[in-house]
């Protein structure tokens, strides 16, 4: 076993875990070891095993013998086991947090709360399973009977990204055993830490070997062996609209069923009627969360022309004033990057931006701190609708402001955009809350709120951004077939 740093120093160290979960047990690698590295410091946190495709293989043939007992289950028993599952979550939320910020970056206070909301999904999941209910159809003659089972697609495939890397986990995951599916995941390679603690616990909650499943190893190995696999029916990905097409291609292989949750460009709109200081606090907020690094995450902001300099004022203000520092540090509002390739990307964005004659209000630049991969809290005007960051996702803690006329050129230049996922805007005007909510293109629309996600409400995207909802009722829905059964003679 390779060696692990102190840094941890968790209450129970038993969730941390260097080895892949497969069949209910512990199961070293026979890949190359993969390194962990604290974004905040550069330093490596410890190494995780991975697995040779053929050792994904045979996670997958786990999870296929696990399968026919656990969908079997009542539904009622599937719940109490993520009912316990989730109690385990809530009580070691310090510890899982603290992993989480250590290998993602994250302020601790926003690691806890993702950790709490992603419990949040196993109760939700839990009660929901009892509720799939079937169908009896009038059926078109006095002697049949026309009958809708709904049943567990099968075996499912789950590939998280990074950003959330506890949530995103259990938003997959519950849904999908609470149908009847059994469950191989492969989290994201820098906060592998998180997903393997999430295992550990699901084993102390007495899920039955086979039934989830965390395999590492070469992404795209990965990918292969689950699109080639012919009991994987299903295959959930968060992540990279690069990457989710070409899952979706190879998902085309065996016509596996798939949730896709891709990128977004969300717009912020703030009307002439608005309450400007939420606006204000609410966009900084929706801004610089998780460094920007959020799939919703405010990518271009667009304020009516009354508003526009007041607006660009307080805002710029609030964001120069924003603590970045180590996640782990009281008092820091935003993180490091994930690594250095993503500060590189973000840093390109905004060269880009001033090479199109865009204006940098403040930021702009990395910030040398700690061996981290920081970037300034960075504010643009005046950036043309061609500069790469207002048609790209940013995932950074940057941000370009724009302005507008009327509610007509708002909705164009907010829809102007391949990506459709979260949308926000300011108004007290009920007439313009329907047309400019009727108007957006997007699969999620906030208004005067920075609030676009929980358990109990669909999430997901139009367009490139994706195919399916995770939460609230709807979530379940993906892990579900129907039968069709005619019953004649009668
Ligand atoms: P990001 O650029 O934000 O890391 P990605 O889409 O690259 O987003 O990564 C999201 C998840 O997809 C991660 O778990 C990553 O390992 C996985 N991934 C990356 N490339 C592939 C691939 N070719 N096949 C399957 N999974 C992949």
């Amino acid at each position: 076993m390779s060696s692990i740093t102190t840094a941890f120093a968790l209450h129970d160290p038993a969730l941390l875990r260097q080895q892949v979960y497969v069949d209910g047990q512990w199961t070293p690698g026979d890949g190359p070891a993969l390194p962990v590295i604290d974004p905040a410091t550069g330093v490596p946190l410890g190494e995780v095993d991975t697995l040779s495709p053929a050792a994904v293989e045979r996670a997958i043939d786990a999870a296929e013998r696990a399968l026919p007992a656990w969908r079997a289950l009542p539904a009622r028993k599937r719940g109490q086991k993520l009912e316990r599952w989730r109690t385990l979550i809530v009580e070691h939320a310090d510890d899982l947090a603290r992993i989480m910020t250590l290998e993602q970056g994250k302020p601790l206070a926003e690691a806890r709360g993702e950790v709490l909301s992603g419990a949040a999904f196993a109760k939700w999941y839990a009660e929901e399973g009892q509720r799939v209910y079937g169908e009896i159809i009038p059926a078109p003659q006095d002697d049949k009977r026309l009958l809708v089972f709904r049943e567990a697609v099968g075996v499912c495939a789950a590939i998280t990204p990074w950003n959330f890397p506890h949530s995103m986990i259990v938003r997959k995951t519950a849904p999908a055993l609470a149908a009847g599916c059994t469950v191989v995941l492969k989290p994201a390679e820098s906060t592998p830490f998180s997903a393997l603690a999430l295992a550990e616990l699901a084993h102390r909650a007495g899920i039955p070997a086979g039934v989830f499943n965390v395999v590492l190893g070469e992404p795209s190995a990965i990918g292969k062996v689950f699109a080639a696999h012919p009991a994987v029916r299903k295959l959930s990905f968060t992540g990279s609209i690069r990457i989710g097409r070409l899952l979706l291609a190879q998902a085309a292989e065996q016509v596996q069923k798939v949730t896709l949750e891709l990128g977004g460009n969300a717009p912020f709109i703030v009307f002439d009627d608005a309450d400007l200081d939420a606006a204000v606090d609410d966009a900084i907020i929706a801004k610089f969360r998780n460094a920007g690094q959020v799939c919703v995450a405010v990518n271009r902001i667009f304020v009516h022309e009354k508003l526009f300099p007041r607006f660009v004022e307080r805002f710029t203000a609030a964001a120069s004033a924003l603590k970045v520092g180590n996640g782990l540090d009281a008092g820091t509002q935003v993180g490091p990057l994930i690594n250095q390739a993503a500060l590189e990307r973000v840093r390109e964005l905004v060269e880009d931006a001033k090479a199109h004659g865009a204006d940098i209000l403040t930021g702009g630049k990395p910030l040398a701190q700690g061996g981290g991969f920081f970037f300034e809290p960075t504010v643009i005007t005046r950036a043309p609708v061609d500069a790469r960051i207002v048609g790209e996702e940013i995932f950074g803690p940057v941000v370009s402001i724009h302005s507008f006329a009327d509610d007509a050129e708002a909705l164009r230049l907010a829809n102007a955009t391949d990506y459709g996922l979260a949308s926000y805007f300011y108004t007290r005007d009920y007439r313009r809350l329907f047309h400019i909510a009727e108007g957006l293109q997007f699969g999620m629309v906030a208004v005067n709120t920075p609030t676009i996600a929980a358990e109990s409400s669909p999430f997901g995207g139009i367009k490139t951004s994706g195919i399916g909802r995770e939460g609230a009722r709807h979530g379940i829905e993906d892990y579900l077939e129907y039968k069709t059964v005619w019953v004649g003679d009668l």
